[in-house]
């Protein structure tokens, strides 16, 4: 039986959302992206272990979304399955002094709205980042202020490939190496967070409010936040001693325009979808400022945005 055919079999038993043939520009950000055979939100751990029944017995690929705030989906879509982690853990719970546990699925916009309530500091780090827990820890997410990894215990993860036969529970407590610029050195492939314990510091909730406030604003004022986008298309390249913002704009590439995908004109950084951007825009997009950047300054650039093919 074809693998889309046994998934659709778990209807019924299954308490989350499945969908079939379903765009992806619908869940990234980016608005790009063409159909995947399957599109699963589950709702609960028994969810979870009933898609995984049918990966193991299908060997059908996986993909891991978070909130779609770092992915470029290709035109063509994705002949797999698409594991949705919006809604699966979602909590914000104190478990000592200093500690929180919190869902892999949780926004950091709506971590952030607790620690201003609650007055944890140091996740003001977070600020603007568009992603959920898991999406950050992979990604190493980070601003000016600090990266994700820096106030990260441990991760509570499972394997979810068709190489792990049961979804057991593992606990990673972290060490510094764990984590490097918008890298993470210790997820395989198939590991799937759902849990994480961050450090904070107790402070005045008015004081951590007006500090995130304060950095939307000028995150605001400085990032085209109102048009879909990836967020920062390169890393920055730090021996050059630039930031690929300056890289770009020193190419005069800042508003340069293939298809409906756009260097913004606000930030060079950024790659906006105009409206009805390809994939296939926004890729040579990148390969052009690139290759520029390699021949006329010498500069690697690197992706920030993970591109599926
Ligand atoms: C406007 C804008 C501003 C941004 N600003 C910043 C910024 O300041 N700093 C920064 O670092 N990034 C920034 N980003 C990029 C992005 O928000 C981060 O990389 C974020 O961490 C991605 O989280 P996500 O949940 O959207 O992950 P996704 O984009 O869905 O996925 C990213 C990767 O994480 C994996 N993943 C997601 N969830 C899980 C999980 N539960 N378990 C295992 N793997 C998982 C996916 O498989 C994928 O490989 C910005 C993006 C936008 C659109």
């Amino acid at each position: 039986m074809p693998f889309a055919d046994e998934f659709r079999a778990l209807s019924g038993r299954f308490s989350g959302q499945l969908e079939f043939e379903a765009p992806l520009s619908r869940v990234a950000y980016y608005r790009i992206g063409g159909p995947a055979s399957v599109l699963a939100t589950p709702r609960n751990l028994e969810d979870l272990a009933l898609l995984h029944e049918v990966v193991l017995r299908t060997w059908c690929p996986v993909f891991i979304l978070g909130w779609g705030s770092n992915l470029l989906f290709p035109d063509e879509g994705y002949a797999g399955l698409v594991l949705r982690m919006k809604h699966l853990f979602t909590g914000v719970e104190e478990t000592g002094p200093g500690r929180l546990r919190v869902g892999g699925s949780l926004g950091a916009s709506a971590l952030l709205r607790v620690a201003a309530e609650r007055g944890y500091g140091g996740l003001e780090r977070l600020t603007g980042i568009p992603g959920s827990v898991g999406g950050m820890i992979t990604m190493n997410a980070g601003t000016h202020l600090g990266e994700i990894g820096s106030i990260l215990i441990q991760t509570e993860m499972v394997s979810f490939g068709a190489g792990s036969p049961v979804l057991e529970k593992r606990i990673r407590v972290h060490e510094p190496s764990d984590f490097s610029y918008r890298r993470n050195h210790f997820l395989g492939s198939s590991d799937l967070i759902l849990h994480a314990e961050l450090v904070f510091e107790p402070e005045d909730p008015a004081r951590v409010k007006a500090n995130i406030d304060d950095l939307y604003q000028r995150r605001k004022s400085t990032q085209p936040v109102d048009l879909p986008s990836c967020g920062s298309v390169f890393m920055n390249p730090k021996s050059s001693g630039l930031h690929a913002w300056q890289v770009v704009e020193k190419l005069g590439l800042k508003g340069y325009r293939i298809g409906d995908a756009q260097v913004s004109e606000k930030h060079g950084n950024f790659i906006v979808n105009l409206g009805s951007a390809k994939a296939s825009d926004v890729r040579a997009l990148i390969r052009l400022i690139r290759d520029r950047a390699k021949t006329e300054l010498g500069i690697d650039l690197h992706e920030e945005v993970r591109i599926l093919s």
